[in-house]
């Protein structure tokens, strides 16, 4: 167990968890204990968060589930794989392929943890490809009074199960499904205009396409498309192929990103834009992302450049990528087949968050989600709104969490718009 009162910082270290004691117990029955011995507990992954969703406050007690063994059983059989919680995706991917298999996608980096991710509904790119929780077919769970459960797939709590914030439990092991191994080659594309964007045919030309600007002029400095290999290619006509290695962030070094060139590679090294060896994105960043209508793409993209004077300054790049409907009701592409606009901001929270709340009201038109794990400021009133099974999900979380111990300011905000 590590030093009780140890100060904990996100990855990004623009958040401190107030937590009065941080543990990492190496033993499901060490976690059993210490949750049903806490009045207050917030699970924590690999902690990529910007935000508090995953502080306890100064009253409660932060927990990683990285010390227990990290279990990676892949059936082939059956094409599953039975996951440690606080396994990261770069060695669950590694595992999964080795044995033939594969995840359908990834998000831009591959060292966050599977439970972290899949709570907040982190995901990749892809017109067809859900968020990473769509695979996700059981998750385990260590409940308030220290028992365990398993809801699984057809059980109908399962809709607010995985991207459940960590108001349920602490989630100890997850079963995903899998698919047969495939190879994807990457190829980046460069200047790509706004004016009679086809955003429809632009990002349905392969499996995964991501579209990446600085707002400094209309139009998007680089596209990177995604092949599977094993799926016929779409000629992308719209711009030109890059003609040296490319990182989505300018002036970053774009040997921390994945092989590109069109130089077919395995899923796993070729889905995340970046390399699990180096430092993804900038490291001294901080990140909003918001998810809408699909079909509002175009419209909103027209509302950022509307405003790219007041959002230039303070960006290092902003990516723009599609997700397809997801059943989990706390998902931000509930219910929709979604567009995700994100920035990468600069690192100073004082002069970034004025131009969040610009580009708030700018995509307000377009029933905006913030991404949970990112920077915005969204009152919990709007967002709750926005979510039209969060009184489902509410519910759930009485029942299995009748006294709110896996609740924290953030998630009782979202859920009550009362302070825990
Ligand atoms: C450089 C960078 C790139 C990113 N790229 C993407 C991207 O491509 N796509 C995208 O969608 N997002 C992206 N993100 C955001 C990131 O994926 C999410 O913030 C995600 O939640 C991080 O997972 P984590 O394990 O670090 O979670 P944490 O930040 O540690 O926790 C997030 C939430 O999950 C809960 N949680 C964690 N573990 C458990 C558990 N075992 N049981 C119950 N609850 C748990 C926490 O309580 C908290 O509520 C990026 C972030 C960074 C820093």
């Amino acid at each position: 167990m590590t030093d009780p009162a140890q100060t904990v910082t996100n990855w990004a270290r623009n958040i401190t968890y107030t937590a009065k004691e941080f543990h990492r117990p190496d033993s499901l029955d060490a976690l059993r204990s210490l949750v049903a011995g806490s009045a207050r507990v917030r699970a924590l992954g690999s902690g990529h968060s910007f935000n508090r969703i995953a502080d306890p406050g100064p009253e409660g007690v932060l927990v990683s589930i990285a010390g227990l063994p990290p279990a990676v059983e892949v059936d082939t059989a059956a094409r599953t794989v039975r996951v440690a919680g606080g396994v990261r995706y770069a060695e669950l991917a590694r595992a999964v392929h080795a044995k033939g298999l594969a995840l359908p996608n990834m998000a831009s980096l591959p060292h966050i943890s599977v439970a972290g991710s899949v709570a907040t509904g982190t995901h990749g790119s892809g017109v067809a490809n859900g968020s990473l929780a769509a695979p996700v077919r059981e998750v385990e769970l260590v409940l308030a009074d220290g028992s365990a459960v398993t809801i699984a797939r057809g059980d109908a709590r399962f809709g607010g199960a995985v991207t459940s914030l960590g108001a349920l439990g602490v989630v100890t092991a997850l079963t995903l499904d899998l698919e047969p191994t495939f190879e994807v080659a990457q190829t980046v594309y460069v200047e790509l205009p706004l004016a009679e964007l086809d955003f429809a045919a632009v990002s349905g030309a392969a499996y995964s396409v991501s579209l990446f600007t600085d707002w400094r002029e209309p139009g998007f400095r680089q596209v990177w498309v995604k092949r599977r290999t094993d799926r016929p290619a779409v000629d992308f006509g719209w711009a030109a192929p890059a003609t040296e290695a490319m990182h989505p962030v300018p002036g970053m070094p774009a040997g921390n990103c994945t092989r590109q060139f069109g130089v077919p590679g395995p899923w796993h090294e070729r889905l995340p834009h970046f390399r699990a060896e180096f430092t993804p994105s900038s490291g001294d960043e901080l990140q909003s992302e918001y998810l809408l209508p699909r079909t509002a793409a175009v419209a909103a993209l027209h509302a950022v450049d509307g405003i790219r004077q007041a959002v230039a300054p303070v960006l290092q790049t902003c990516e723009v990528r599609t997700i397809a409907t997801d059943p989990q009701w706390l998902s931000p592409a509930h219910g929709r087949d979604s567009v995700a606009l994100h920035f990468t901001w600069v690192d100073d929270l004082a002069t970034v968050l004025p131009v969040v709340r610009r580009l708030e009201e700018a995509l307000a038109p377009f029933d905006p989600r913030p991404h949970w794990g990112k920077v915005h400021a969204v009152p919990g009133e709007v967002l709750r709104g926005r979510y039209p099974r969060l009184a489902d999900f509410r519910a759930l979380a009485r029942g299995l969490d009748p006294d709110g111990k896996f609740t924290n300011p953030f998630v009782a905000d979202v859920l009550n718009g009362r302070q825990a």
